[in-house]
């Protein structure tokens, strides 16, 4: 039983990668993700402030914008955000 399709891009999926109960592909997934850390409910509970909020949304649609697929940003965008999630906490410890 290896020919499960995904339900919503049609691509093939390749069992050995995905839990037996997975019916999308990491593609979708992946697209699924993006559009999540880009929501407000995402963007509010990962950050305190605004402007690192901003600048994280900013970064995500900069990168959409230059094509980069949606596999690569989830593989980068964890880093982004710890950077910018430790610039909220480091900045204003000085002031
Ligand atoms: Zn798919």
């Amino acid at each position: 039983m290896n020919n499960f399709t995904c339900v919503s891009c049609e691509r093939k999926l390749n069992t050995s990668k995905f839990n037996k109960k997975s019916t999308i592909c990491y593609y979708y997934l992946s697209k699924a993700r993006v559009e999540r850390i880009q929501t407000k409910d995402f963007l509010e509970e990962n950050f305190t402030k605004t402007w690192s909020a901003t600048l994280f949304k900013k970064y995500v649609l900069y990168l959409i914008e230059l094509g980069i697929d949606a596999e690569t940003i989830c593989k980068n965008i964890s880093k982004v955000l710890r950077v910018l999630q430790a610039a909220e906490n480091e900045l204003f410890k000085t002031f």
